[in-house]
């Protein structure tokens, strides 16, 4: 491990980026590309193969002897196939270094083995993935050498969307087509695209990785299933930007440089507010090189932990009674020529256009809240969510207290018509404080935020991609831009028109308006009364994908089809139902292969101590007795509750795959579950430390 570095000089050293294509790539070609970049315009074969030959130039430079396809199927984490850049030896008996046009544009894994939720039906097995230059390409270094890896978009051969980048690019396209629609009706001739900036603030837990190998729930499933609160937790705060250990810097260190190699921003470093529990924040960047960077940080996060004898759980909640992790989904949209569609601006004309789109975002939220919670659905994240520490389940838009006044004020003040010359509009518009960030001014609580020049979704789970929500909010501001628009565009006076228009979004939608606590168990009432949904659960949540209004919003923009929808539902109810399967039994693993084991042992040692005191003539054995008692009730009780797990478990064969088992997990599994848990979490109390089969959570957490 290098002592020094220059970021400045090693940052990106590992990208394909731009700098490189335009040192490397002949002119035309360069420019060429650039267009596809820009416009979408389709590349010859022709431009396509001096592309490849040029990247993989580069790449066997940088150490690459293999190139891979690299995408994100709907498993949760990213796929890839490598090939040898050799060709078929020649008759000197040797090999040349070769990559087409065709290779660096187009492969095709076998699709089988991804889920695709019934969609296998109508293709065969056969996907294909695509290149999305907008994504550059990046030599990766690992035991397996250097690998060429190609950002790609991953469909069936029918064109079906198997991943989460192909409906992400096609609602950035979406949302570029009405945005440039409504900053055009305002005036901008200049900007060529609107782009939705992504800043995504990850958390995550570094525990040491061998009490982790020595914790079975843990390594199987990413969380403890047991476990007893250590005397001391988080309750005194001082974890959060607390210092950093030396172990967990030079982790930190070394994730940073790995990051910056490969082009990934890593920018914000601290401490969170569980003790073991981290953040790492980019820079932001346009909505798809977020997501592709963000699984690129995520994997560069779990390698470097290992290596430093750590173990890195982005679990959504490795530990009960501690914080969970999430990842803050920071969302704007700017232009090509840099303008924050979400920056309020400096004078009230601009002004009117950020109000505008404030207000389409409030209708776009308010209209589609359950698609926005459903697309923060995770097995993990129902334990976050609502959980004290994280959003609740039900979505709330803040927008802090000087904005809401100004919403206010444009709802109070009479009739459209006055309020344009009405003083009270024009003073609101026009003294529009400048919306610097302001640090006592955050709601914690809320699920999205407005934080200055940015909305701030905070419900995303720590594992999650960052595709979904994002292809959510992307697809549902288009829908209210393009109402907006083709209003406006027929309106007869523009400016009567746009303030009609903010007026009505505001007050038909100030019921998503938030500014309160929203932990509070009023809140939770109050929502009910504005007729909130509040889906609790990732089950609750799902049917929120296939509604008539969601089939309606995604065909109409190209997102999904109805189809690709229902396969995404059953994906998920899927893959809920498998998770807390393999959490059920390895609970019954552990209860059965360790912790009964041990507590027998321990009453024994217990019962031999009664015995032998007794024999030495003392009588006073209460204390032993009275454990002996307690751990022998306690011991009972587990056995009954793993048995009623496990009977319980045998009854999922029997019900249809997907929805019914889904929801059977979640009312029937997930209580016995934690049924189990409750005593052998009370055995771990009173049990000798010496004797319990694992470490504790004071073990895992403070001793890092
Ligand atoms: P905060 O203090 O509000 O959390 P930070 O400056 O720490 O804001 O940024 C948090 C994340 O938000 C970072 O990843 C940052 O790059 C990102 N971010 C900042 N401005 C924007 C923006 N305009 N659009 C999207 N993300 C942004
Ligand atoms: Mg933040």
């Amino acid at each position: 491990m290098s002592e020094y570095i220059n970021v400045a000089e090693t940052f990106g050293c590992d990208v394909f980026n731009d700098a490189v294509m335009q040192a490397r790539l002949p002119k035309k070609v360069y420019k060429e590309l650039k267009k596809t970049m820009e416009e979408g315009k389709e590349l010859t074969m022709e431009i396509a193969d001096v592309i490849a030959h040029e990247m993989k130039e580069w790449a066997i430079e940088k150490g690459a002897t293999h190139y891979s396809h690299w995408f994100q199927p709907l498993t949760g984490v990213t796929a890839e196939k490598h090939d040898a850049f050799i060709t078929a030896p020649m008759e000197n008996g040797k090999v040349l270094m070769s990559f087409s046009g065709k290779e660096l544009i187009k492969g095709e894994p076998d699709a089988s083995s991804f889920p695709s939720g019934g969609l296998r039906a109508t293709f065969e097995a056969r996907g294909y993935t695509a290149w999305d230059c907008t994504s550059p390409a990046f030599v990766r270094h690992d035991s397996a050498g250097g690998t060429l890896c190609i950002p790609t978009a991953f469909c069936s051969y029918t064109g079906e969307a198997l991943d989460q980048k192909t409906p992400l690019l096609r609602s950035m396209e979406a949302l570029n087509v009405q945005a440039l629609r409504l900053i055009r009706l305002f005036g901008n001739t200049t900007s060529k695209k609107v782009i939705p900036s992504v800043g995504a603030e990850q958390e995550y837990f570094l525990i040491d990785r061998d009490k982790w190998l020595q914790r079975k729930d843990l390594t199987y499933t990413g969380r403890t299933l047991f476990g007893a609160m250590p005397p001391k937790g988080q309750e005194m705060d001082d974890h959060y930007l607390g210092t950093i250990r030396q172990r967990v810097s030079a982790y930190m260190k070394e994730v940073n440089e790995e990051c910056w190699k490969l082009g990934v921003t890593a920018k914000t470093q601290h401490n969170e507010v569980a003790p073991a529990q981290h953040e790492l924040a980019p820079i932001y960047a346009p909505a798809n090189i977020a997501a592709d960077q963000n699984q690129i940080m995520m994997r560069i996060m779990k390698r470097v932990a290992t290596r430093h004898g750590m173990r890195c759980l982005l679990h959504e909640k490795p530990f009960a009674g501690l914080n969970g992790s999430g990842k803050h989904n920071n969302w704007s949209l700017t232009t090509d020529d840099g303008i924050n569609l979400l920056e309020p601006g400096r004078n009230p004309h601009e002004n009117i256009q950020f109000l505008l789109v404030l207000t389409c975002i409030l209708k776009a939220v308010d209209t589609h809240a359950d698609l926005l919670r459903e697309s923060a659905a995770d097995v993990g994240n129902d334990h976050r969510l609502g959980g004290q520490e994280a959003p609740p389940a039900i979505i709330s838009v803040f927008l802090g207290e000087q904005l809401e006044d100004v919403l206010e004020q444009l709802i109070s003040t009479g009739t459209a018509t006055h309020s344009i010359k009405g003083r009270k509009l024009e003073t609101g518009v026009k003294t529009l404080p400048d919306f610097m960030k302001d640090a006592t001014d955050r709601n914690r609580t809320s699920p999205f935020a407005f934080t200055g020049n940015k909305f701030e979704f905070r419900m995303v789970g720590s594992r999650d991609s960052i595709s979904e929500c994002n292809v959510v909010l992307n697809t549902i501001t288009a829908e209210v831009f393009k109402e907006a628009c083709d209003r406006l565009e027929a309106a007869e006076d523009f400016q009567m028109g746009v303030h009609n228009l903010i007026k009505e979004y505001a007050i038909q939608h100030q019921r998503i308006v938030f500014n309160g606590n929203g932990y509070a168990a009023e809140w939770e009432a109050e929502a009910q009364r504005r007729g909130l949904p509040n889906l609790k659960s990732m089950v609750d949540a799902i049917p929120a994908l296939t509604t008539e209004k969601a089939v309606k919003l995604f065909e109409t923009f190209g997102v999904f089809t109805k189809a690709e929808l229902e396969s995404r539902a059953e994906i998920q109810y899927d893959l809920y139902a498998k998770a807390i399967n393999i959490e059920a039994r390895t609970m019954i693993d552990i209860a059965t292969k360790q912790i009964i084991p041990a507590v027998i042992k321990y009453t024994t040692v217990l019962a031999q101590s009664i015995n032998t005191v007794k024999a030495a003539g003392v009588n006073e054995v209460s204390v032993q007795t009275d454990l002996l008692k307690k751990t022998s009730k306690l011991l009972k009780n587990t056995n009954q509750a793993m048995a009623r797990l496990a009977k319980l478990l045998e009854k999922i064969k029997e019900l249809p795959e997907g929805e019914a088992r889904a929801r059977y997990c979640r009312d029937k599994i997930v209580p016995a579950m934690a049924a189990l848990r409750q005593p052998v979490d009370e055995l771990e109390m009173i049990v000798d430390k010496e004797m319990w089969p694992m470490p504790s959570y004071g073990d895992l957490i403070f001793e890092v």
